[in-house]
């Protein structure tokens, strides 16, 4: 078996077990030891070892609703590749519809690079199941195409994995295929900030992009979304560095969100703090004017009372009609 055939399978079984994981620890269990096994069996064909996995999941006394389910894992082998594509498909379409009405969208296609590595990407102690996902897009010239690189870890690919899938698409083409700067993994605003609005426009759209087990989707883009701006000692760079920038980010777009609530006016289809977001993320061309803005807006929100002050009278203007982003980016 190829490393690109484990992730294969491990998808199916993944998907084939969304809706019952929650309720069957002991085949969480067994599933996560079997996906750490897969390479003691890489000499099997993908139909002996999918065969195996089922037979050690039925015989490890799991709930009957999960012996149940194994039976079709075979059958969605074949659409595997299908479920991820449309997952991108309406993602890449919700974002673009969006940035369009609010921004403009710059990026003329978008393609999906799937692979598989054999080596855990995050530096944290994963659940069962969990952290066998990561995204990025490399940097890209002109009117070359944005490429999303979804890379899988097979022996961490369980069912919260699979559905994290569409919080990193979200993260991806939110934040990143469109924004105005060159990417800088460092980007308070990119990593941060924008990954506040993509965890609310994913919250939002999910039912659409993952109807298969939306509530897991929610529970699997809330543990990421908080594991990823966690820090320990001696964690390994550059996790130690753009963690930091996260987080300050995300305080920040944090504290202009609960700003803008109270004029948040019901008949807009999207919150004001996207829109802006949008618009920000469109106007900031460098990543050392991005990171002074988020200074700037954090210094804002705690101590600098009257840059406090000018900040909420732009966006005031902004609210009305009557300012722009770049007027935003520029306060001081
Ligand atoms: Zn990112």
């Amino acid at each position: 078996m190829k490393l690109g055939d484990v992730r294969r399978i491990h998808s199916a079984l993944a998907h084939t077990l969304l809706n019952v994981w929650p309720i069957c620890p002991l085949a969480q269990q067994v599933v996560q030891s079997e996906l750490e096994g897969w390479s003691l069996r890489s000499r099997d064909t993908a139909d002996k070892y999918l065969r195996l996995i089922i037979g050690r999941l039925r015989s490890g006394g799991v709930e009957q609703s999960v012996s149940d389910v194994l039976g079709g894992v075979q059958n969605e082998l074949q659409s595997i590749d299908g479920y991820l594509n449309s997952m991108f498909d309406m993602t890449v379409a919700r974002v673009r519809d969006c940035y369009q009405s609010w921004a403009d969208w710059t990026v003329p296609t978008v393609r999906l690079e799937v692979s598989a590595a054999r080596n855990p990407i995050y530096p944290d102690h994963a659940s069962f199941g969990e952290l066998g996902a990561v995204a990025c897009v490399p940097p890209r010239k002109g009117t070359d195409p944005a490429v999303v690189k979804l890379t899988f870890v097979p022996s961490l690919l369980g069912p919260p994995s699979w559905a994290s899938v569409p919080y990193l698409l979200c993260h991806e083409l939110v934040c990143h295929a469109n924004q105005a700067a060159p990417m800088d993994s460092e980007d308070p605003f990119a990593e941060g900030w924008m990954d506040l609005v993509a965890k609310r426009l994913h919250d939002h759209w999910i039912e659409e992009i993952f109807p298969w087990a939306p509530a897991l989707a929610r529970d699997a883009a809330n543990r990421l979304y908080y594991l990823i701006e966690q820090r320990w000692p001696r964690m390994p760079e550059p996790h130690m560095t753009t963690r930091a920038a996260r987080k300050v980010g995300r305080v920040a777009a944090t504290w202009v969100e609960k700003k803008l609530q109270p004029f948040q006016d019901v008949q807009e289809p999207v919150p004001a703090l996207v829109r802006l977001s949008l618009q920000l993320n469109r106007a900031s061309p460098t990543f050392a004017g991005r990171v002074a803005f988020i200074g700037k807006v954090n210094n804002a929100g705690i101590s600098d009372h009257e840059l406090q002050a000018k900040l909420l009278a732009e966006l005031r203007r902004w609210l009305e009609g009557h300012s722009s982003a770049d007027n935003i980016l520029s306060f001081e």
